[in-house]
């Protein structure tokens, strides 16, 4: 294998540098498994993952079995490493293990390791995720929380550091024998996520940075909310093999305390019961973050609620999950400050009169910035955005015209920010850009009730009353573009989009998925972007001691 300049020889062990190695391995290994099988058939258990095996059975006939892989092993490349193998029994007497190697680890009560994963008692699951854990997430942590771009640092940790290091263990071990740890763990990763942040957050703030993006949250999900829908999905998603290899219907006692502690994290509506076998971790896991968003909305004030409820509208949230890269990359400042304007998290100390305007109050979320009239920051916010889809027309080759004077005869109005000629059906259309906030005193008690109020009502009051009737006598068709400060878009803009996202993806035959994801992200990163510069450049002056 070639690495760089180096070449990585591929010389010992099954996959050094071949990915067909690992099958080969198995290949050559089953005629090990299918002699154990034919010279012991009483054997409880005979699987293997690799050359990981388990031999589940009565002392003798595990002790036949024990005796072919060892002796019969090397010829086929698997050698025995006495050291690492073990004989487990729950009878604590060591009668039974009398013939076997004294090399060998001995357990008596029981409480064992398979595959990774510990079968026991509460103690040792407990133990044994601690273990693993203290061993390296701190070292893993204090690297992230030192790389110096917190955008980069928050998706390592989303990706790679957060939850997806709990899903086996939550998968297979039942939640109750492991909620200290899941604690623990969800402990430590939000302590990560405040120190990217620079603040603490409150209860709601993390309630909701623990729901999915398509919930308003950040994605940070809990390792102990969702275990036991972990938990039972793994169950009974791999209760048919499990029955396959113990040839017997497979009961599991622990389920209604697992039943019970899930239908306690969602609505009455969605509980299960004894004759349910969800096998979707991913269902389960959404019917929670869908409670937990509900409990939150019910627990915050009225500018929460609109906050919350614009967080949650589709595609708001793609700039939580845009790489860091081109025009899509954030500076720490701007990642801190849209982070805390998505969590209700302040930025200020506390309300205050704008520096810029000198004329209104800005608010402790600096929501206000999104509305400030002066140094023309909502013009270049528009333009932002603009320009964006103007770029994305062009790819697909509309033949798009930007700010196109006098269309309306005799007039000077441009109600057109982009000019797209023959859209559909031999008409033009005008395509009109704004952004508006659905936290502003206009619309928030409205906001806070309805998905997407505040830009409906805009497109509806302001934009198409102004202009629709006369771009249709014209002949054009009109289209109010209209965003909301957190990323939510009016209600006609999906289908334009869908439209779009099909041409440019045609064009240069890319999949519709990337040119989507292309899309969405670049328009949510601009307008988060730029209300972050139009926050911080409000920032009062800050005293630097020599
Ligand atoms: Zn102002």
């Amino acid at each position: 294998m070639f690495f760089g300049s180096n070449i990585i020889p591929s010389e010992a062990g099954v996959q050094q540098g071949d990915p067909l190695g690992p099958f080969l391995f198995c290949l050559v290994l089953q005629v090990l498994v299918n002699k154990v099988r034919t010279c012991v058939p009483n054997l409880s258990l005979n699987n293997w993952y690799m050359d990981d095996g388990s031999l589940f059975g009565k002392v003798e006939d595990v002790l036949k079995a024990w005796a072919i892989i060892r002796d019969e092993g090397p010829n086929l490349g698997l050698f025995v490493n006495l050291s690492k193998c073990e004989l487990i029994s729950s009878s604590q007497a060591d009668a039974c293990f009398e013939n076997f190697e004294p090399e060998l680890i001995r357990i008596w009560n029981g409480d064992m390791t398979i595959l990774g994963s510990a079968i026991g008692s509460k103690q040792h699951c407990e133990n044994w995720i601690s273990q693993k854990l203290d061993s390296k997430m701190p070292l893993l942590i204090n690297k992230l929380e030192n790389l110096g771009h917190s955008q980069s640092s928050f998706l390592l940790l989303l990706y790679c550091a957060s939850f997806c290091k709990m899903v086996w263990y939550i998968r297979t071990i039942p939640s109750f024998l492991i909620s200290q740890s899941c604690e623990r763990f969800d402990a430590l990763i939000m302590n990560c996520f405040e120190n990217l942040l620079g603040s603490g957050l409150s209860k709601q703030s993390y309630m909701q940075a623990s729901l999915g993006t398509k919930n308003g949250g950040v994605g940070l999900r809990s390792s102990k909310s969702h275990s036991a829908a972990a938990y039972i999905s793994s169950f009974f998603k791999s209760k048919p093999l499990v029955q396959t290899f113990l040839a017997k219907s497979v009961v599991n006692p622990h389920m209604h305390i697992l039943f019970e502690s899930f239908n306690s994290l969602v609505s009455a509506d969605d509980h299960l019961n004894s004759s349910s076998c969800p096998t979707s971790q991913k269902c389960l896991s959404n019917l929670i973050n869908t409670h937990s968003l509900n409990l939150l909305v019910e627990d915050v004030s009225i500018l929460d609620k609109a906050r919350l409820v614009s967080c949650s509208m589709p595609h708001a949230n793609a700039w939580i999950r845009a790489l860091p890269a081109f025009r899509n990359k954030f500076s720490c400042l701007e990642w801190s400050t849209c982070m805390k304007r998505w969590l209700g998290v302040p930025i200020f100390n506390q309300d205050h009169l704008c520096a810029a305007c000198q004329s209104q109050v800005m608010d402790t979320f600096g929501h206000h910035a999104c509305v400030c009239p002066v140094k023309g920051d909502r013009i270049k916010r528009h333009n932002i955005i603009r320009d964006i889809l103007f770029e994305f027309c062009s790819a697909a080759a509309w033949g798009p015209v930007k700010e196109k004077l006098f269309l309306f005869p005799g007039s000077s109005e441009r109600p057109a920010d982009i000019f797209i000629p023959n859209y559909s059906g031999g008409k033009n259309l005008f395509v009109d850009v704004a952004v508006t906030c659905p936290v502003q005193h206009k619309y928030v008690v409205d906001a806070a009730q309805t998905l997407g109020y505040s830009c409906n009502d805009y497109a509806d009051e302001v934009k198409s009353k102004n202009f629709e009737a006369r771009v249709h006598e014209e002949g054009a068709l009109y289209l109010p573009a209209v965003f909301e400060s957190f990323g939510g878009f009016s209600r006609d803009l999906p289908i334009f989009f869908s439209k779009l996202i099909n041409s440019v993806s045609l064009r240069y035959d890319d999949l519709r998925c990337i040119t989507s994801k292309h899309l969405y992200e670049s328009l949510s990163c601009a307008l988060m972007k730029s209300i972050a510069r139009s926050i911080t450049s409000r920032f009062p002056e800050y005293f630097r001691s020599v």
